[in-house]
């Protein structure tokens, strides 16, 4: 029997477990996969993910292992229009020590949060996947696809977009899936490409965007797709990727090679309209999916956890009941229903402004909400009709 298990090691599991295993709780850790993976994923760390992370005694280390004061180059149909760091200010103050996001891969966050988890005696079990569960008065008893079992006093499904426990628990996923409004990605060497940048290349027709993961020869690729004669997106490849850059950037000489992670991201806008079950929980993707406009996903799941991890430590230390633990839920769905509409908003805005010779990725990146933000932002479609007022309370 243990305390907490925890499904999934993705940032927001990984979050979870460090803050649990300090406050000496007991805590396992499950993921399906049968390796550590190695792709760029979700790379912008806010500043308000950095405090929490420096709380977990980690955010020296994502420090010096990413880019601080990104400069973001952009070009319109092949001329460079300028060069812009988003979080260039004043700098650092006492109370508030990060003044710039930090640009670094998830696997290497993911990394940075395992060796620190290791550090409290626990390691992330891998190639041990969750098929279901059943909770009763006394505890969680979670089935394993390998046939064994495992009993904890709670469950946490930190198992992402397509969530097992939420399958388990019945809670709808709601919201919407934009089946035409997609990008590939992937991870590729471009030899001849400064890596002092992140290149955002515009045409009217589209886009590439080339950001240098640090401690790696490679770039993060995002791009708009190809379609085929049907108008559907392609598959992701390495000639498709050479095709788009050559497409988009307009720049003779420089060749893509060693992709080593490709995929296609479609827009989802979706959330669950409980995040608590008894003794199980949902956090991070498994409880919301939302566009990587400004670059949340990640940063929203390690605030789930940090919500709930010293909640369930007073729980099980007999210093705080149930009251407590439905706070979570209280707290953090209108959050996620505020992120929902934020990115939806912030996607839309980018894909108009991005139009225009000069503008890039940056007119989503600001951690203030924009002024009449709540006057302009379209009905809440994907949000849930429970969690809507509490938004407009916010
Ligand atoms: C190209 C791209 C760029 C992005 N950029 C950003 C960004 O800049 N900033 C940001 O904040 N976010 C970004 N994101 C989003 C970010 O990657 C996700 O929001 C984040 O990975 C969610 O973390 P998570 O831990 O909740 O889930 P995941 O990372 O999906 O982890 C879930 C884990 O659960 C495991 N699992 C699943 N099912 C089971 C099971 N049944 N049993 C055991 N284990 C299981 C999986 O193997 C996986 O390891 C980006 C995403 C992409 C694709």
């Amino acid at each position: 029997m243990t305390d907490v298990l925890i499904v999934g090691a993705g940032p927001t599991g990984l979050t979870l477990a460090c803050d649990i295993a300090r406050r000496g709780v007991a805590v396992r850790i499950i993921d399906k996969s049968p390796a550590h993976h190695r792709e760029s994923r979700g790379k912008t760390l806010h500043p308000r993910s950095l405090e929490i992370l420096e709380d977990l005694g980690v955010a020296h280390r994502i420090v010096a292992g990413g880019t601080t004061h990104q400069v973001f180059r952009k070009y319109f149909d092949g001329a460079h229009v300028s060069d812009i760091d988003p979080f260039a200010g004043d700098g650092p103050t006492p109370d508030a020590p990060f003044d710039s996001a930090v640009f670094i891969g998830q696997w290497r966050i993911e990394e940075i949060l395992r060796h620190r988890l290791s550090e409290f005696g626990v390691q992330v079990e891998l190639g041990t996947e969750m098929a279901g569960f059943t909770q009763d008065a006394e505890g969680v008893t979670a089935m394993l696809t390998d046939g064994r079992t495992v009993k904890a006093t709670y469950l946490v499904g930190c198992d992402g977009g397509h969530s097992a426990v939420r399958g388990t628990l019945g809670v709808p996923f709601e919201g919407r899936t934009e089946d035409m409004q997609s990008m590939v990605c992937g991870d590729v060497e471009a030899e001849g490409l400064d890596r002092d940048f992140w290149h955002q290349r515009f045409t009217p027709a589209g886009a590439i965007m080339l950001w240098p993961v640090p401690g790696t020869r490679s770039f993060q690729l995002q791009a708009s797709p190809e379609r085929d004669e049907f108008g559907e997106p392609m598959p992701p490849t390495l000639d498709g990727f050479q095709r788009l850059f050559d497409r988009h950037a307009k720049v003779a000489g420089v060749r893509l090679r060693n992709a080593t992670w490709r995929s296609t991201w479609r827009v989802n806008v979706r959330m669950v309209e409980q995040s608590r079950l008894g003794r199980v929980f949902l956090a991070g993707d498994a409880a919301h999916v939302h566009p990587i406009a400004g670059g949340l996903g990640m940063n929203t799941g390690i605030q789930d956890a940090y919500n709930l991890g010293w909640k369930l430590a007073l729980a099980l230390t007999h210093q705080a009941g149930s009251a407590l633990l439905d706070t979570y839920e209280e707290e953090r769905l209108p959050i996620a229903a505020w992120t929902l509409q934020l990115t939806t908003e912030r996607l839309e805005h980018v894909l108009a402004a991005i139009k225009e010779p000069g503008n890039g990725t940056e007119v989503t990146l600001t951690t203030a909400v924009p002024q009449g933000y709540r006057r302009i932002c379209s009905p809440p479609r994907a949000v849930p009709p429970r969690w809507q007022v509490r938004i407009r309370a916010v």
